[in-house]
């Protein structure tokens, strides 16, 4: 170690000193190397953000609005934002009733994962998650040092038996220490996979039993490709008149509809939930950046992102098909191999028989030009990296569809090569 390392380290905190970099992090800098395929990347393409429009916008935000866009705002965020985004959720979501109160507006979903976790975990706290789970909310709830719950995920979301076997056998003091159940509803990350009705509902009707709050992240609901859209855990709980207390936070987000640099995330509520995010805002950044929030809100005046995302989901779903095809005349030869089959998001989840590990076939993937995220990535524990270490998640949002062919042919090379160098 330098010098300069062990003078720095003497005064790190025990968290600080036990965070990993980022696997994906690591991972996305090699898809600048000539001639890498990445089913790696999770981010949208920057030719559908609305550019000319926003800019002409921002003109107008920045010089006639200057007093707000250029100022501090209120930590619970911009109204006039606020009240085109509750326009918005009516619309779309079937979501009615909401006021100022029932919304923060936080600095991208993000920021919504790392309020809930100070707002509701301590250190011997215990939240539940699936495995595999959305790094990013792994890593808000990891800082707080909780203890994990996990459940593998299944077709139509979370295994809900083994979930209720697992919370009933807590104890009494467990159960008190058990705060909620973090859940991706539609398309989630990394799986692709939503959440049946019925076991929203399941889940819901559980968590409400244990007195558990449901934390339902939605960054992909308006990314659906087919199909009948299913309500939100959040509108579910409001709908049904034996919920007394609503005890789902839904949390939305622009980054996926929109432009993820906006940094503009959206957290709905019962008034006393969001007030203690709010007070937690406060101490974290005063408020988010005036200008993304006043700049969104006359967006939304305008136009409607989610219709505005039309053509992006005819494209992405092209790209799904493309991969879909290409995964079944390629990879099938793989024995043991399955994937799930999106319908909306930007995610696929492949799995190879238990004995592999995607983590260390990433080095025989890299040199054959391709790149996925190896499962292990979205894991809390070893215990969870057990679950999913076989596994990986692989997007198809951002190369083409000759790549993506080309891709699953580098797939199918590395895989028998990582099976040779094993003896298998
Ligand atoms: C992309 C994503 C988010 C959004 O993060 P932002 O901070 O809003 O950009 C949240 N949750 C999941 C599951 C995601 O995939």
């Amino acid at each position: 170690m330098s010098m300069r390392e062990q003078y720095i380290n003497a005064k790190l905190s025990w968290i600080a000193k036990n965070t990993k970099a980022s696997i994906i992090r690591e991972l996305l800098k090699s898809t600048t190397i000539p001639g890498m395929i990445s089913f790696g990347g999770g981010v949208p393409d920057p030719n559908t953000f609305p550019r000319h429009e926003m800019a002409r916008i921002a003109k107008e935000v920045i010089e006639n609005e200057y007093k707000v866009s250029l100022q501090y705002g209120t930590t619970e965020g911009d109204e006039i934002l606020k009240s085109e985004y509750i326009k918005l959720l009516e619309k779309h979501d079937g979501i009615t009733g909401l006021t100022s109160e029932n919304v923060v507006i936080t600095t991208g979903s993000q920021q919504a994962l790392d309020l809930i976790g100070r707002t509701f975990l301590d250190k011997d706290s215990i939240c539940a998650i699936c495995s595999p789970v959305y790094l990013g909310a792994a890593s808000a709830f990891k800082v707080r040092d909780p203890k994990f719950i996990t459940v593998p995920m299944e077709e139509d979301g979370p295994d809900m038996n083994l979930l209720q076997k697992k919370i009933d056998a807590l104890t009494d003091d467990e159960l008190q220490r058990l705060k909620f159940i973090y859940i991706v509803s539609n398309f989630d990350n990394p799986t692709g996979i939503s959440l049946s009705l019925e076991k929203r509902k399941q889940l819901l009707d559980y968590a409400y039993s244990k007195d558990l709050i449901i934390i339902e992240d939605d960054p992909y609901g308006a990314l659906r490709f087919e199909g009948e859209k299913i309500p939100t855990i959040y509108k579910l709980a409001q709908d049904d008149e034996k919920y007394e207390i609503n005890p789902v936070l839904l949390l939305n987000t622009f980054s996926k509809v929109l432009s993820p640099g906006l940094r503009m995330g959206f957290t709905i509520g019962d008034p006393l939930m969001v007030r203690r995010l709010v007070m937690g805002k406060q101490a974290a950044d005063l408020c988010s950046s005036s200008l993304t929030q006043r700049l969104t809100a006359r967006y939304l005046e305008k136009y409607d992102p989610i219709i505005g995302m039309k053509p992006t989901l005819e494209l992405y779903a092209s790209k799904r098909d493309t991969m879909m095809k290409a995964f079944d005349d390629i990879l099938t030869q793989i024995e043991g191999i399955s994937w799930t089959y999106p319908h909306g998001g930007l995610f696929t989840w492949a799995c190879l028989p238990k004995q592999y590990d995607t983590g260390e076939m990433l080095e025989i993937a890299k040199k054959n030009k391709i790149i996925y995220i190896p499962g292990e990535a979205f894991s809390v524990n070893e215990e969870s990296r057990e679950e999913v270490k076989n596994c990986m998640r692989i997007s198809f949002c951002l190369p083409s569809h000759d790549e993506i062919i080309e891709g699953t042919k580098r797939l199918l090379k590395t895989i028998n090569e990582y099976r040779e160098m094993k003896g298998w």
